[in-house]
């Protein structure tokens, strides 16, 4: 879901403050941009796929300099393309009534293709593939004199989640917003006002702010704020005050996102536990599963589906699972899953990760399994997102939100959460109260742990500089720490462009040790727990093709130090654990490779954040 600004003022051009908000907003990952501005004579509207600049380009060619002082209302709108291509004809601002109005649109309308049959037998026309038009149509459709009630009559209508603004040239100076499950705030300034998604865009012009609330309506003229509810009864909402600068919004400080997010995961995992540990009886409390004894009890078998770096998180939690649970667990790519006639039943749990909850594939994946009538739980971390709510119970992540496009702070949060399934699930089986009291004190120490790893940025960042020339990589682990070497790997790709592979390390010398060499970097995960003595045996034979070996190891460890060319040690872990803050060193390592590179690290080529396409 992408970005939406809207700006109305008495005097000033909104052309300026529209592009500059759209580039507050561009670290989202988008596809198209486009404004509608208003002026005496109707609306205009420009769009164009790619970034911002581009459009900006296009504004400054189509729209001399001296024109702009007369569009003093407009909205803009970055998209994330969910229904339809990525295309111009696709991107918002959406129009209807012959050009007289214009609508922009984050989130996804549900029902729109039964709307959309709708409008057409009475002769609308469609131009795109999207759902967002048909709000622009229903709105115009409603409009008899009051663009605020045709807007609430328009949205009564909808299922599914939007933030939205609009403009209509039969109502000038006025723009109407409105939210339901995606974000709009209203920034209130001396003499302009500006909306948008992302309070982010805002706190360049003003620290005065309203937050609308899910059904809030409101109409937006450079007098003043008038907010209803849906059936257009006025309704109060304070103006608040801001009290971050523009660097704390944006970066904290840090040089990127995806370092500030690394940080962060102290506290995000401090999020994702609290309160649902509990120590006394050696368990989880997962009260969004809603599930009883007696279903934890029916469970046969879990399959966890997920994508990219969800996917990575999911193959630990079979480790969890099989080795916590005593159940058969699968981690299965969630299209793979859902189109090789997926096996599950009654006696199935299927677990669906996805940080944004948005994930085309592993929602389909998810729709696929409640047809087939397993057990479905969503792990998200997006609130209200399309999963968790389709998969109708599930764990929050409660990571908070995740700006760079490459995953960190969600990947750990989701083995967090999966752990803990697993300590539930059991504690129902095989777990003693002994052992869960025991693993419920390793989970609450994993925020301190992962502080400590953070510690070693600096070390890490010194080894980056040997290899950051490296095209090649490979990341090699075993048993739980095998999924690890996948992610270390993903990551390292996503943000360095570099080529690396993720092997089980038993599996190199069937094959790709022939491509071993003094140019091929081998990261070896080597904490201290079962399987690494075995590993040490992969890593003599990396050496012996002279690769180069960076080994992650467990502080104190000197034989396992002594057996690679770089070490980066970690604090002692239990196996369930070890991925955790394994995957944290990997991350910095990918970072600082990517950052020595002069790679684009918050929006890598060709990726963004949610992948709402299949
Ligand atoms: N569902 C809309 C579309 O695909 C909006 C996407 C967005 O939030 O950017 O056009």
């Amino acid at each position: 879901m992408c970005g939406i600004v809207g700006f109305t003022s008495r005097s000033a051009s909104a052309v300026g403050p529209l592009v500059s908000g759209l580039r507050r907003l561009e670290y989202r990952g988008y596809d198209s941009a486009g404004v509608a501005l208003e002026c005496d004579e109707g609306i205009k509207v420009f769009k164009q796929t790619g970034k911002v600049a581009e459009l900006d380009a296009l504004l400054k060619k189509e729209l001399p300099e001296e024109e702009r002082g007369k569009f003093t209302v407009g909205i803009a709108h970055t998209r994330w393309a969910t229904h339809g291509l990525p295309t111009t004809v696709n991107a918002h601002p959406h129009i209807a009534d012959g050009g007289s109005l214009a609508l922009v649109h984050n989130g996804i309308v549900e029902n729109y293709a039964a709307l959309r049959s709708g409008l057409e037998k009475h002769g609308v026309k469609f131009v795109s593939q999207t759902d967002t038009e048909v709000l622009a149509h229903l709105v115009a459709t409603f409009d008899k004199g009051d663009l605020l009630a045709a807007t609430c009559e328009a949205l009564k209508r909808v299922e599914g989640t939007y933030g939205i603004a609009l403009i209509s040239a039969k109502h000038p100076g006025e723009m109407i917003v409105a939210r339901k499950g995606s974000p709009l705030v209203i920034g209130v300034g001396e003499k302009d006002i500006v909306v948008a998604s992302d309070v982010s865009a805002i706190v360049a012009y003003t620290r005065q702010v309203i937050y609308l609330k899910d059904g809030d309506v409101a109409r937006i003229t450079p007098d003043g704020v008038d907010i209803h509810s849906l059936d257009f009864s006025p309704v109060s909402r304070e103006v608040q005050e801001v009290d971050w600068d523009i660097g704390a919004i944006e970066k904290g400080g840090y040089e990127h996102f995806m370092l500030k997010e690394i940080f962060e995961q102290p506290d995000a995992l401090r999020n994702t536990i609290r309160g649902r540990l509990d120590a006394g009886e050696g368990t989880a409390i997962l009260s969004g599963l809603n599930l009883r004894p007696r279903d934890l009890a029916a469970v046969r078998r879990l399959v966890i589906i997920g994508c990219g770096t969800s996917l990575h998180a999911g193959m630990v939690g079979k480790y969890l699972f099989e080795t916590l649970a005593d159940i058969p667990a699968s981690a299965e790519q969630a299209a793979e899953f859902r189109y090789c006639n997926p096996i599950v039943g009654p006696d199935d749990w299927v677990i669906a990760l996805s940080q944004s909850g948005e994930t085309a594939d592993t929602l389909a994946a998810v729709r696929e399994s409640n047809r087939k009538g397993a057990l479905v739980s969503g792990l998200c971390n997006v609130v209200g997102s399309t999963i968790a709510r389709e998969a109708g119970r599930g764990v929050y992540l409660h990571a908070g939100p995740e700006i760079s496009v490459a995953s960190t702070k969600a990947f750990t949060a989701q083995v967090t959460a999966l752990l803990m399934t697993a300590l539930k699930l059991g504690r129902t089986r095989r777990l003693s109260l002994e052992e869960g009291v025991k693993l419920v004190a390793e989970i609450e120490r994993i925020p301190d742990l992962i502080s400590e790893v953070l510690k070693k940025s600096d070390d890490i960042a010194k080894i980056a500089e040997k290899y950051a020339k490296a095209d090649d990589m490979f990341f090699i682990g075993r048993g739980i720490l095998y999924p690890a070497a996948l992610e270390g790997a993903l990551k390292i790709k996503e943000v360095a462009y570099v080529h690396a592979e993720g092997y089980q390390a038993a599996e190199l010398k069937h094959g790709p040790i022939a491509l071993l060499g003094e140019e091929t970097p081998v990261v070896a995960l080597l904490s201290d727990i079962a399987g690494k003595e075995k590993t040490l045996g992969n890593v003599q034979e990396c050496r012996a093709r002279r690769a180069p070996v960076i080994g992650i190891v467990t502080e104190g460890d000197a034989a396992a130090a002594a057996a690679v060319n770089d070490a980066i040690t970690l604090p002692r872990t239990s196996a369930p654990i070890a991925p955790i803050v394994t995957a944290v060193a990997l991350q910095l390592l990918a970072y600082h490779v990517a950052r020595l590179r002069g790679c684009e690290i918050d929006q890598p080529r060709n990726l963004a954040k949610s992948v709402t396409v299949e």
